[in-house]
């Protein structure tokens, strides 16, 4: 192999930074590669980038380097017994070639999981809110151990084949030189211990199934798909990440008579001809008891009555959306002797011309709601 120099070989400067290093030997690893070049000698030029690079990208064997040449790297970075942590550059370089590297180690503290169940409402108490007892499954630390996953009065011991690391290094010999290779621990799965004798209640997991019972306040005016999040109420957070949250997501049965519109409530309402007519004071219902509503004479179908104040709370103010009246007027089917009698004189009365007719009940609620 040359003795060319390192700098020189990756084609960089001596105050070169680590990424300016890295980078040229990504470019010239691309070249030379074996797989790629199949030029004689592009493999022994491989092996020489490859050197090189073992020594720019450590920083003390790079000091040692500056400081004394190769006879300073003594035993650190000869020809042969150098190693480099290569897996992130080989699979970034040549990542068909399918290696794992499991860095990201399984002891980070993670989150537990988030949880989700339905709540049924009836109309009324989503409109004024509710306490209501809900009663879920979720994992929670065993405690018989305490969330170890050793039986109580053994403990877990140190995972001899990591040595406690959690981690694998393995020494591939490949056409790169030696490579280190990070994996997650076999024999521990990344816990780093091994339990000997699992606790009885959650053979080892740490974890066990809990039926948790909770009072929780619906607050008024919630509607159907509003999401409540009880913060921490979860699944157990591990190696001290945070518990993951409950979420309750709202059902709400109709209502036989009101419907919702956002914060308003609809109620249709029928009168009859004379009392369209003429007019009336009627009772209607509200959430809050029946109310009194003047319908003046003349009113048309499909006139909306408002109501202040008798719709659903707004659910951070305090005040409550409207009730909306919507009138319909109820033409008769059936008719008395006497009845009859008097809607033909009304008829003579009236004569035969037709009034145009005025917006109906159908064109407000699609100029209203889209409909
Ligand atoms: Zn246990
Ligand atoms: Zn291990």
């Amino acid at each position: 192999m040359s003795n060319r120099d390192y700098y020189d070989v990756l084609g960089v400067g001596r105050n070169a930074s680590d990424d300016e290093i890295k980078a040229a030997f990504r470019k010239l690893a691309r070249q030379y590669h074996p797989d790629v070049n199949k030029d004689p000698g592009a493999e022994e030029k491989f092996k020489e980038i490859n050197e090189a690079y073992g020594v720019l990208s450590d920083r003390e064997k790079r000091a040692r380097y500056d400081r004394f040449g190769r006879e300073g790297l003594g035993n650190m970075g000869g020809f042969h017994d150098y190693t480099v942590d290569f897996s992130d550059l080989f699979e970034e370089l040549f990542g068909s070639f399918g290696f794992s590297t499991g860095r990201s180690s399984r002891r980070s503290p993670r989150r537990g999981r988030d949880l989700q169940m339905q709540i049924n409402l009836t109309f009324e108490e989503a409109v004024f809110g509710v306490e209501k007892e809900i009663e879920f499954q979720r994992e929670e630390i065993c405690s018989r151990c305490n969330g170890s996953g050793a039986e109580p009065g053994t403990s877990p011991v140190r995972c001899a084949t990591c040595n406690g690391q959690g981690e694998v290094r393995q020494v591939r010999q490949t056409f790169l030189g030696q490579m280190v290779q990070t994996t997650t621990c076999p024999s521990c799965n990344g816990r780093g211990e091994i339990i000997s004798t699992p606790c009885k209640t959650c053979r080892g997991g740490g974890l066990e199934r809990k039926t948790v019972t909770k009072k929780v306040q619906i607050p008024a005016g919630v509607d159907r798909g509003t999401q409540i999040r009880l913060a921490g109420e979860g699944g157990p957070g591990v190696y001290g990440g945070p518990n993951g949250n409950l979420f309750l997501v709202l059902e709400v049965e109709p209502h036989k008579f009101f419907k919702r519109r956002e914060n308003d409530i609809l109620l249709n309402i029928d009168i009859n001809v004379a009392q369209a007519t003429l007019g009336a004071e009627i009772e209607v219902p509200t959430l809050d008891g029946t109310e009194k509503l003047k319908i003046p004479p003349g009113t048309q179908p499909g006139k909306v009555f408002t109501i202040r104040g008798k719709g659903v709370p707004y659910l951070r103010r305090k005040d409550r959306g409207d009730q909306l009246v919507i009138v319909n007027v109820e033409i008769p089917t059936k008719l008395t002797k006497e009845q009859r009698e008097l809607f033909e004189k009304l008829a003579q009365s009236l004569g035969t011309t037709v009034k145009p007719k005025e917006k109906g009940f159908l064109d407000w609620l699609n100029e209203t709601f889209g409909g």
